[in-house]
């Protein structure tokens, strides 16, 4: 199949509600541009320079996600364009977001990683963690950053109802968050839960995703 007979295909299986991010990370321009012509216009990358150089190349209507994990000293590489950054695990990643954000005079859009598989490889925070961030001073201060929600990726398991437990803990989280009334306040713009990938997309929705990171049930195998 097609880039564009995927893609279509995908939207068509996703409700209004779900935003979609074709992940497209080791793919040439030609593939992406297949897609924008198709109607996608947001884009998911795992490398800053990567995703550099595409925003460079690429019209100027689409939204960058940065979907990888985050270097410190990379951060000021997107920070004039990128629009959501999803792996954010640290506070300290967060200031220095906040600071080039403002250098740059932009608020930046933050999803919170949150660790939800059973895998040592996979990087986030934990429930206390993400508590320690949204209620500290610091992150309270922070005038560039905006979390929209949080992010969670499963372990890598053919163990569906594994993968529905952990998708399930992330939703749990957001709620709990949602309705909880002090770390909350300043995060008013609470909307997003980031899970789900090719391979258990249909899943993260039924458990309550709001964003699928898709990339090789589009572009194909990497
Ligand atoms: C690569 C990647 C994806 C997309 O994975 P596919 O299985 O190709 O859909 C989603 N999220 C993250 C964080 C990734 O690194």
């Amino acid at each position: 199949m097609s880039i564009t007979k995927n893609l279509l295909q995908i939207k068509s299986t996703l409700l209004s509600t779900v935003t979609l991010v074709a992940v497209s990370k080791t793919k040439p321009i030609p593939d992406l541009m297949e897609a924008y012509d198709a109607g996608q216009r947001i884009f998911g990358e795992n490398k800053i320079q990567e995703m550099a150089e595409k925003w460079e190349a690429m019209p100027k209507d689409i939204e960058w996600h940065m979907i990888g994990h985050v270097q410190t000293n990379k951060v000021k590489f997107m920070a004039p364009f990128v629009n959501l950054i999803h792996g954010v695990d640290s506070l300290k990643l967060l200031e220095e977001i906040n600071k080039q954000a403002k250098k740059n005079n932009r608020i930046i859009d933050c999803l919170l990683q949150i660790y939800i598989a059973e895998e040592e490889t996979k990087f986030g925070l934990d429930e206390q963690e993400l508590n320690e961030i949204l209620t500290s001073t610091t992150f309270q201060e922070m005038k560039n950053i905006r979390i929209v929600g949080l992010m969670g990726m499963a372990t890598f398991t053919d163990n569906q109802s594994q993968i529905k437990k952990e998708f399930t803990h992330l939703k749990s989280i957001f709620d709990k968050l949602l309705h909880s009334t002090d770390a909350i306040n300043r995060v008013s713009t609470w909307q997003t839960i980031s899970m789900g990938m090719s391979g258990d997309y249909q899943l993260a929705i039924e458990c309550g995703s709001t964003m699928v990171r898709i990339g090789s049930s589009i572009f194909g195998g990497r």
